[in-house]
């Protein structure tokens, strides 16, 4: 099988075919109609082998996390997923892995209603680019720098699950049976909160998504919007599966630091947050409020109660 018999295999047709995609796969490049009134999100992400998973990784859940991540970047911009491309780096042609990997591709790329429109393939080290494109109604996608002095912080969902699951895959923990299947859907399948970041359009000031872990990617709000704030670790979300499995000081840390949730952290002014509950609550993802943004340009501040929490967050750079 050679690179165009690959491409026609197991990119060309498979997954959504939406209408206003009006050249696709087999052309020198896509055509694509963004709908009038909106703007453009385009968003990417790499995965190596051996730096963001194992190379015995399931292909499967491979294929569908390249897109959740993907996806998630979007969703944190308030923007709707709507296409795809895929720059593909193989050491050798393996059908029983492609054919897996595209399977979990696709089937999370239909989930997310996104057509896959593109991309490259060449030979190399195990390498995985996508790129995601999405729209959002003009002048409402949702950035890093719109925090205020006095709004509130939430973020979604449960943090931690996906650190500790990948703890059980490394065999550093021991996780209870019971527990073992929630956050190795939480690591392998991560959920990219699509509606809920829609939702959040008219809502939140600032918005992005945890990838590296609240205590590492908190900063890039403040950076960027010049601002400071407090967190009360005592509020943290924690899933019962973190609660039982670890030390309370563990999962502080987990869920301080663990990377990979993909959950929304994002920033609400005090007369935008009286309804919030009722407006987010049909999306089935809690959310919690977890401190406020100060004045104090920068500077991020844990309390556990009215206590200062001293903790030193150790996140993963490339470089
Ligand atoms: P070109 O030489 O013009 O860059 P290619 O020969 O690399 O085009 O690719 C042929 C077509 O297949 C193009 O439409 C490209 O977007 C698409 N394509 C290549 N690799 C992939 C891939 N891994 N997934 C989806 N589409 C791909
Ligand atoms: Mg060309």
């Amino acid at each position: 099988m050679g690179e165009f018999d690959l491409i026609a295999k197991y990119f060309s047709n498979a997954g959504v075919k939406r209408t206003d995609t009006c050249v696709s796969v087999g052309d020198d490049g896509a055509v694509l109609q963004v709908r009038d009134g909106y703007d453009l999100v385009v968003t990417t992400d790499t995965m190596v082998a051996n730096t963001h998973f194992f190379p015995d990784v399931d292909p499967r859940s491979l294929g569908h996390k390249l897109v959740a991540v993907n996806v998630s970047d979007l969703a944190a911009m308030g923007a709707e997923p709507t296409w795809l491309s895929l720059a593909l780096t193989l050491p050798a042609i393996e059908e029983a892995w492609l054919a897996e990997f595209a399977a979990g591709l696709h089937e999370t790329a239909d989930y997310y209603n996104c057509q896959l429109v593109g991309g490259d393939t060449t030979r190399g080290p195990l390498s995985l680019t996508m790129i995601a494109k999405g729209q959002v109604p003009r002048g409402k996608a949702i950035t890093r720098s719109g925090a205020k002095v006095g709004d509130y912080i939430y973020v979604t969902g449960t943090l931690g699950d996906a650190a500790l699951g990948l703890k059980l895959v490394q065999g550093q923990h021991e996780i209870s049976k019971k527990h073992q299947g929630h956050v190795l859907q939480r690591f392998h399948y991560p959920a990219a909160r699509v509606a809920l970041g829609q939702a959040l359009r008219n809502t939140a000031s600032s918005a992005m998504d945890i990838s590296d872990g609240l205590a590492g990617d908190l900063p890039h709000i403040l950076r960027r919007s010049g601002v400071g704030a407090y967190i009360d670790v005592n509020k943290l979300p924690m899933s019962q599966a973190l609660r039982d499995s670890c030390e309370p000081a563990l999962a502080i840390q987990l869920a301080l630091s663990g990377g990979e949730d993909y959950e929304l952290l994002f920033t609400v002014p005090e007369n935008r947050r009286g309804s919030l509950d009722v407006l987010l609550s049909p999306y089935g993802v809690p959310v919690t409020c977890i401190g406020r943004i100060t004045g104090l340009a920068g500077k991020l501040e844990l309390k556990a109660g009215e206590q200062p929490f001293f903790y030193q967050h150790q996140g993963f750079q490339h470089f």
